[in-house]
């Protein structure tokens, strides 16, 4: 599993589904599978009813960079997306992974271990001969969109807000970085993070599925001895002395339930914004995918807080990995048509 830096040639966007297994409840309820992969397609067989009630199936067929079917692991998913793009990320790489789906699909089951293996990775090449002495340093912090408004995962919950510097650079005011000296404690930030998600009084998932979290990993070049562990100054971006100059990133993306978009129209206000706020950033996002992939000059950022944040990963040398997960019981054919259909578009 040697990891080439000659690996040049890796897509600008590649997008992939992944289709997970049907769970203890669907299958207690002898709900059918209908979503069948073969090679990179997949066929939707959608139960439908005539005006007279006679049931018949409409079949949609998709096609994509990949279709990852319900027995592929974690690490074949990593090996699919993410590892390709590792090697370049030291050549001023700029890379996103999302995972786009509706809620309880499989984006956090998916999006988990990805930082992980990539930072093992990351780090393998750092101890490199070709990077041994260039004074690279992995960081990684971890933060959250609600509502339009920024928290960090990694310290409380704080309030972050967001500035853009005179050369269009991205800063996020406060947000803390933590070196990455050994992989284990990645582990640990994850978990740390997780907890740290929106919880509301409705449970866990429930309020998750209406924040993006967003999990960056970034080399910097440090010319100085005296960087400090616990790294204040974030600035995130080029040319500040205390952070280092960044090199490369790669940020992972666990986006909102796509559902939780359509929550427009519900008795309560909160949800109703919550909703609407999501349904534009998952617009936005997409526009700004298509853009790239059009090689278009203007890329529309200003359309959300998540495509503003990503704002620099979607300019000069980037690269953009979309998992769209999908669940294949009948009861969820809607949700699974829609998503599809996104990442359809995306392309
Ligand atoms: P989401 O983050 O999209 O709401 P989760 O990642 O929380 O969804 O997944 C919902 C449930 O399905 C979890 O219990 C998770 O462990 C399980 N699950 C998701 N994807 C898979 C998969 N590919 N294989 C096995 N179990 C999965
Ligand atoms: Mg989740």
């Amino acid at each position: 599993k040697e990891i080439s830096s000659r690996e040049n040639n890796v897509a600008k966007i590649k997008v992939v589904v992944r289709k997970r297994p049907l769970n203890k409840k669907e299958l207690s309820r002898k709900e059918d599978d209908v979503v069948s992969v073969c090679d990179n397609s997949l066929t939707v067989h959608e139960p439908k009813l005539k005006v007279d009630l006679t049931a018949y199936v409409e079949r949609h067929e998709f096609c994509f960079d990949a279709v990852l079917d319900q027995q592929v692991t974690n690490d074949e998913v990593y090996r699919e997306t993410v590892q390709p793009i590792i090697p370049i990320i030291f050549q001023r790489t700029k890379a996103t992974c999302f995972a786009y789906g509706q809620t309880g699909s499989g984006k956090t089951y998916t999006m988990q271990p990805l930082p992980l293996r990539a930072a093992e990775d990351l780090v393998r090449l750092l101890h490199q001969p070709a990077y041994r002495n260039q004074k690279f340093k992995l960081w990684l912090s971890y933060f959250e969109i609600y509502g339009g408004k920024l928290y960090d995962l990694l310290s409380d919950r704080k309030k972050l807000c967001m500035r853009e510097d005179g050369r269009q650079q991205v800063c996020i005011v406060g947000l803390q970085e933590f070196e990455v000296l050994d992989v284990q404690i990645v582990k640990e930030y994850i978990e740390k993070g997780n907890s740290a998600r929106s919880t509301g009084s409705t449970g866990a998932n429930e309020e998750s599925s209406r924040s993006h979290a967003i999990l960056q990993l970034v080399i910097k070049k440090h010319n100085e001895v005296k960087d400090t562990r616990r790294n204040n100054y974030n600035n995130n971006n080029d040319g500040n002395e205390k952070g280092g100059k960044v090199v490369g990133k790669i940020s992972f993306i666990d986006l909102a339930g796509s559902e939780r978009g359509a929550d427009t129209t519900d008795n309560d206000r909160q949800t109703r914004i919550e909703g609407a706020e999501i349904n534009k950033s998952l617009l936005a996002l997409k526009e700004c995918i298509r853009a790239l992939d059009n090689d278009q000059l203007h890329i529309p950022f200003r359309g959300s807080k998540l495509t503003e944040v990503l704002r620099d990963s979607f300019v000069g040398n980037s690269r953009t990995v979309m998992i769209s997960c999908i669940s294949p019981n009948a009861g969820s054919c809607e949700h699974t048509l829609n998503t599809l259909r996104y990442a359809d578009r995306v392309k």
